[in-house]
């Protein structure tokens, strides 16, 4: 007879294309499969209102696609998710294999205290179109730079869509607080994207509409033309492999792919090195100044520098960056205010609500010179410059910036041309 399994869900939070859904079928068959996801309060305290709504909201999504039979529990998950398989005589605890520092030490945690009470953690599939750790070049190593990595990764290829049909579902109850906690942290956020996985698929086809034109636009923070889909890949809503399969097989679409591989690409890096997270991969061995008020005018938007300022509203309004916005505002932070990278991921992660360790971490790095493949020491980007070519027009400014042209808008903080020359002294001086 079989036994009842639970899919304990993390970054995956859909109902198709879903492998470790399927095994978890396949394992329980007609005693069904438990849905569980488990809040951690530690980790729901320190995120941000847009981040804590984001995932409350795409929470709710997921329990309309799971029959609302999704059950969510509070507390350490090392010590919910036993439980919850002794209270349902669950033998296996499915899940999809998760490759950031702290799920895959948090799992190990609890494959062994699910062990200890004979219950198997069973991990399938990955977030990812080829799995972190997969793809090594000639000699075995992992790819430290990216254009030989995605080359290898398209050589790789990635499995079709998991189709998985009528599921019987086992049931447990949520626990009780859960309901008044998703509708505040829905109620407290900003006008977020529509959640959920029918949500996701539609922009998508949106966006296919305008694919060709991505690889001259993706850059225009004035325009809406890259797919928005970030928000989603962070909680596995869509799982790349899906977008894969379908966007077409064209030299314009192909811009797109390669996107799609520098997340996987960074996510590489991070499972080889974990202690990337939060410190230099390749240390610049340059001095750094301390956060001061100058890094709180950075984080309000009042730098006095419109496309770094309107960058950091658009995240503190929306949750949400435009890529090369957030690369001149974290170059901004890095170079113009020396202030070193973690410093700057902290916030947006805190903020985001695609914020993902892997991306968001290793983008801090390549602006900052520190990481794998990263932009040259002595790329600086100008402020100045890069607005008049990315938002020409100043519309982008003008919709996050209305006192923008009047004297309530702050005069530049730092002096660019100064703090430039300031940074390249550093570097050559490095190591003295
Ligand atoms: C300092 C900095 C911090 C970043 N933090 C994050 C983060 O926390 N989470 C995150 O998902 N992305 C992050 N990025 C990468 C990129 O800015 C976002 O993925 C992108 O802006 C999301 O918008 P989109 O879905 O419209 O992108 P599109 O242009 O439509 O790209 C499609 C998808 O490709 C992936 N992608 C695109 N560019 C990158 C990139 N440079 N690195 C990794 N993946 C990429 C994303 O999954 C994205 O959804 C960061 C970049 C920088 C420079």
């Amino acid at each position: 007879m079989n036994q009842p399994a639970i899919l304990w869900l993390r970054r995956d939070l859909r109902r198709h294309d879903h492998p470790a859904l399927l095994k978890a079928h396949e394992d329980a068959g007609s005693a069904g499969v438990l849905p569980l996801f488990v809040i951690d309060p530690v980790l729901w305290k320190s995120a941000g209102p847009a981040r804590r709504g984001w995932l409350a909201a795409t929470l709710k999504a997921t329990n309309s696609a799971y029959a609302d039979r999704l059950v969510i529990r509070l507390g350490d998950p090392s010590v919910v998710v036993p439980k919850v398989a002794r209270e349902l005589g669950a033998a296996r605890v499915h899940v999809t294999r998760e490759t950031t520092p702290y799920g895959a030490r948090r799992d190990a945690r609890i494959a062994a205290a699910l062990n200890d009470a004979e219950v198997e953690l069973v991990e399938t599939g990955t977030p990812y179109a080829v799995g972190p750790g997969l793809i090594s070049n000639g000699s075995g190593k992992p790819y430290k730079v990216f254009t030989p990595f995605s080359k290898a990764w398209r050589e790789h290829g990635w499995p079709a869509p998991a189709q998985v049909d009528r599921v019987r579902w086992a049931t447990a109850d949520s626990d009780g607080r859960v309901d008044a906690m998703l509708d505040k942290a829905i109620r407290e956020a900003p006008e977020l994207p529509p959640a959920g996985e029918d949500a996701a698929m539609q922009r998508w086809h949106e966006f296919l509409e305008d694919i060709a034109d991505y690889g001259d636009d993706r850059d225009r923070p004035d325009r809406d033309a890259t797919s928005r889909l970030s928000p989603y890949l962070k909680y596995g809503v869509l799982h790349p492999r899906t977008l894969l399969a379908e966007a077409p097989k064209s030299k314009r679409a192909d811009r797109y792919v390669t996107e799609l591989a520098w997340r996987e690409f960074y996510a590489d890096v991070l499972h080889h090195n974990p202690k990337s997270a939060w410190h230099d991969l390749n240390p610049l061995g340059i001095p750094y100044d301390e956060p001061d008020e100058t890094f709180e005018a950075w984080k309000d938007g009042r730098t006095g520098f419109p496309i770094v300022d309107a960058g950091m509203r658009q995240l503190n309004e929306t949750g949400w960056m435009h890529n090369r916005v957030r690369m001149i505002t974290a170059s901004f932070l890095t170079k113009d205010l020396h202030v070193w990278w973690p410093h700057g991921a902290r916030y947006f992660l805190d903020r985001l609500i695609d914020g993902d360790i892997a991306s968001n971490n290793h983008g801090w790095q390549w602006v900052a010179g520190t990481g794998t493949d990263a932009a040259p020491y002595f790329r600086v980007f100008n402020p100045t410059t890069q607005g008049e070519k990315f938002d020409p027009q100043g519309e982008y400014v003008k919709r996050w910036i209305p006192e923008l042209g009047t004297d309530e808008y702050p005069d530049p903080i730092v002096d660019h041309k100064a703090e430039r020359e300031e940074t390249l002294r550093r570097y050559e001086h490095r190591g003295h």
